[in-house]
């Protein structure tokens, strides 16, 4: 990232203290909304396959709890630090107050590649991070998902090493296995979720889904499934990437044929069907919608005034930092945020944690006709501060899960 970007957590930040001056809130609330409520550390000592230890640090940040527990994924990844943990932490507190459920934020990360991990190395660490957190885990304080590098196979082991200890808590956890408890949908949710909110905002700006040019960034859970459901709506996809670059064909690619091959065990870069290119030629290529959808800050200062899309649609978690969201906008390309664009992730596993604690379970078309109910109508709120008060999309996010935040914070009389 260019050294004239800021980071995601001073990103974060921004995007709530033009929030907070755009509310008139003044800056003793400003204060509450930023500070963490609670942070943990732990060290996670690891007996390896070879037999050797290896200590391996987690964190757990608990950003904001006024509008019930707290939720978030947690991420193994090398560079999952406390920081980076807490400006994630944060994403999500809005996130859940803009789509109108009722949690607060948090987020977990293990500085650790997964890649390089056995499954039964990547089952002790999660066991050994179940156990240093579980007292500030459950279904009524703060509920983990997964995030990048893990999975609905992570979230069994959790509930399982919390259950070991709690009783039977399948609510502790979402994303899990169906057979454990998961939520169908779950899943797909945050891509499919994704895709919905970009038809949304294609149609306001008169672009046609059917036929419309689509790149995405990220082949993997968000990715892959806001790709299928943009082809579903009629959309061509023309370029996807993995981590090891992507995939191009400018008659639309065959997806199905792709994630045979990927199954197979090919890289996106790989695939027969398209012609290979890096990920800084695909975010740049000529298209109609752009989802960002693996990872943070991959558009900077640095290629923002290259890129060529209509609309950019962040599938992943702030891929546009705080510099490059105005030059986009300059540039006449609109931003649908990450607290709006992705949030059918969360708002699925409120319905799993909703199911869990009910002991029933709804069936996809319940799952998918509810979550476009709840993502329809934060759009439209989000929509229509954004034509009232002339402010960019984020802006209009922000304004409205502060708000909320913050109203539910003087209502509790949290502060006396
Ligand atoms: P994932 O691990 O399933 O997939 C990530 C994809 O991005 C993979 O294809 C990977 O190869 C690719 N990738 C990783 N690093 C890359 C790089 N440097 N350049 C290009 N591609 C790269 O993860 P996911 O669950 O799909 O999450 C993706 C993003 O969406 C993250 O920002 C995550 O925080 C966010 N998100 C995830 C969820 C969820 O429920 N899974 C919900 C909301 C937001």
């Amino acid at each position: 990232m260019p050294a004239t970007d800021r980071t995601m957590l001073e990103g974060a930040r921004a995007s709530v203290d033009t929030a907070v001056s755009g509310l008139g809130l003044g800056d003793d609330m400003r204060e509450v909304l930023l500070q963490p409520w609670r942070e943990v550390t732990v060290g996670l000592p690891i007996r390896m396959d070879n037999g050797s230890i290896r200590v391996f640090e987690g964190y757990r940040s608990q950003h904001n709890a006024a509008r019930g527990p707290y939720k978030g994924g947690i991420r193994y990844h090398p560079h999952a630090d406390l920081e980076h943990t807490r400006a994630l932490a944060m994403l999500m507190t809005w996130k859940s107050a803009l789509v109108d459920i009722p949690f607060g934020g948090a987020k977990g990360g293990v500085m650790v590649s997964p890649r390089d991990l056995s499954q039964g190395e990547l089952n002790r660490l999660t066991r050994r991070y179940t156990m240093s957190m579980h007292h500030i885990l459950g279904v009524n304080r703060d509920i983990p998902a997964p995030d990048l590098g893990t999975t609905a196979q992570t979230m069994a082991w959790i509930m399982d090493a919390y259950g070991a200890i709690n009783g039977h808590t399948p609510g502790v956890v979402t994303g899990k296995p169906v057979e454990m408890g998961g939520s169908y949908g779950r899943a797909a949710a945050p891509g499919r979720g994704t895709a919905f909110i970009g038809c949304l905002a294609a149609q306001d700006l008169g672009i046609s889904v059917d036929g419309a040019s689509v790149v995405v960034q990220g082949y993997g859970q968000v990715g892959a499934a806001a790709a299928a459901t943009m082809a579903d709506a009629g959309a061509r996809v023309i370029a996807v990437s993995d981590i090891s670059g992507g995939t191009r064909n400018p008659k639309g690619l065959d997806l199905l044929a792709l994630d045979s091959h990927i199954k197979l065990g090919g890289d996106v870069i790989e695939f027969p069907g398209g012609e290979s290119l890096t990920n800084d030629e695909l975010l740049e290529l000529e298209c109609d919608i752009l989802i960002p959808g693996a990872i943070e800050d991959v558009i900077t200062t640095e290629n923002a005034p290259d890129i060529k899309a209509r609309l950019v649609v962040e599938g992943a978690n702030r891929p546009v930092t705080a510099e490059a969201d105005p030059i986009l906008a300059d540039a006449g390309i609109a931003v649908i945020p990450d607290i709006l664009a992705n949030a059918g992730g969360v708002i699925v596993s409120y319905f799993e944690w909703a199911q869990n604690v009910q002991v029933f379970r709804w069936n996809l078309e319940r799952v998918n006709r509810e979550l476009d109910n709840i993502l329809t109508r934060a759009y439209h709120a989000t929509r229509e501060t954004s034509n009232d008060k002339g402010v960019s999309m984020r802006e209009a996010a922000y304004q409205v899960a502060v708000a909320r935040v913050s109203d539910a914070i003087q209502i509790r009389g949290f502060i006396h």
